[in-house]
């Protein structure tokens, strides 16, 4: 470090907190006119929830500014840009399974999701026994009312993770890892960031993508915390049933889920991801996968599907950060100057990440969303820091 440097010397213009999917997008398009540094506690990029994801592409998946978001990362998967390894996507239909009792809430969502954003793929009701013919693991007669979003795709979550890495080094954007901040000051118009070896790093704007840690990143920095919630959510591998239903296919694979999310599974390679789609509140720390939770998915898969689950070949969990209104908070803080949000990507931060990045760079570097994304109904007032949503 140069002692001897101006005052308002800086290394870099933009600093990003987090090596995960949040921090590798935004910083990809902060560096287009930026000098930009990812820094990340870790010794590897990924390690936390962006490497734990079901890695699915949903766009009937959350509330209507996440599902607008989704919609318009579509083009970005399905013809990903040169600096990425394509293809990213493969078709994965995903199939909403309604018991009796959760028929109407199945029929909300589908109006709702109907009555929504512009679409791509159609969205279908279907009655029990043209779901299971869809899916044959399906348990014959568990179904009464099943909705398909043919829309769906499964993603490569390493490749588009690698591909943003790539598009910001041709950037010029640095990557330091094992630098985990751990204080912050101000100098004049400058953040001096230091980190737990000591290390100062000088930035003009610091983007604070640290996932479940972002409160606390926030304090650092003395910004007031947006209130995150990060919700526990456990995987696990199991070997699909010894013999395959009949009519069950690898290569016309659906993801399952049902109507009130307390589980969902899909084919792996000869295996199946399931999930109890827990969500249970915790600390940041390194997730690990709930027994209970694992067993209590179990017996609901049994009863739903014919997966015929007897034991757990590995299991793993990760952390889904959640604001209050289930939205994620983008842009520049309401009262801290040179410290910017891209936080609470919930369970979505893969699927919403081309947009989300142009619309975090679009605030952060000209104070507005691009017009496209304006144009879908998507506005400041959804996304920033300073919604009243979040002092709920
Ligand atoms: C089981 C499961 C299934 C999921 N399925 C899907 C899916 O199918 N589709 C989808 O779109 N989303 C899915 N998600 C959600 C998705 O994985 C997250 O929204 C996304 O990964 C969040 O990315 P992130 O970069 O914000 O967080 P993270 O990947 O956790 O990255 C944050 C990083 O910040 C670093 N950090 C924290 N504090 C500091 C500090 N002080 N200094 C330096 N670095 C710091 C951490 O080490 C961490 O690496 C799923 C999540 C789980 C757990």
């Amino acid at each position: 470090m140069d002692n001897t440097a101006p005052i308002a010397a800086t290394d870099y213009d933009t600093i990003v907190i987090g090596g995960g999917i949040a921090g590798v997008s935004i910083a990809y398009e902060l560096a287009e006119q930026q000098s930009v540094a990812v820094v990340e506690r870790e010794s590897t990029l990924a390690y936390h929830t962006t490497g734990r994801s079901a890695a699915t592409f949903l766009e009937s998946y959350g509330n209507a500014t996440v599902r607008m978001l989704t919609r318009a990362s579509r083009d970005f998967f399905v013809a990903p840009p040169e600096f990425v390894d394509g293809p990213l996507v493969a078709d994965l239909p995903l199939v909403i399974v309604a018991e009796k009792a959760e028929v109407q809430s199945l029929r909300s969502l589908h109006e709702a999701v109907n009555g929504g954003p512009v679409r791509s793929g159609t969205i279908e009701l279907l009655d029990g026994e043209a779901a299971e013919r869809l899916n044959p693991m399906l348990r014959p007669g568990y179904t009464e009312l099943a909705m398909v979003d043919f829309g769906s795709l499964e993603l490569d979550v390493h490749g588009l993770h690698q591909g943003f890495l790539r598009g910001l080094r041709r950037r010029g954007g640095d990557v330091l890892k094992s630098a985990g901040i751990v204080g912050a000051r101000r100098e004049r118009s400058v953040w001096v960031l230091s980190d737990a070896k000591g290390n100062e790093l000088r930035t003009r704007n610091v983007v604070n993508a640290a996932g479940a840690w972002c409160d606390e990143v926030a304090e650092i920095f003395g910004a007031a915390p947006i209130g995150i919630r990060p919700l526990r959510r456990t995987a696990f591998m199991v070997a699909g049933p010894r013999e395959l239903p009949v009519g069950f296919s690898g290569s016309r694979r659906t993801m399952t889920m049902s109507a009130s999310e307390d589980f969902y599974f899909k084919p792996d390679g000869a295996s199946f991801l399931c999930s109890p789609a827990d969500e249970t509140l915790q600390e940041p720390a390194d997730a690990k996968p709930d027994d209970l939770e694992i067993a209590r998915a179990i017996d609901r898969l049994n009863e739903a599907s014919l997966l015929e689950i007897r034991s757990v070949a590995t299991s793993w969990a990760g952390l889904r950060s959640f604001t209050a209104d289930r939205t994620p908070v983008i842009g520049p803080d309401p009262t801290v100057d040179g410290f910017s949000w891209f936080a609470g990507q919930g369970g979505y931060g893969i699927q919403m990440a081309p947009a989300l990045a142009r619309a975090g760079a679009g605030l952060m570097v000209h104070g507005e969303l691009p017009t496209d994304l304006t144009d879908m109904g998507l506005s400041t007032a959804l996304l920033s820091a300073g919604r009243a949503a979040l002092a709920a």
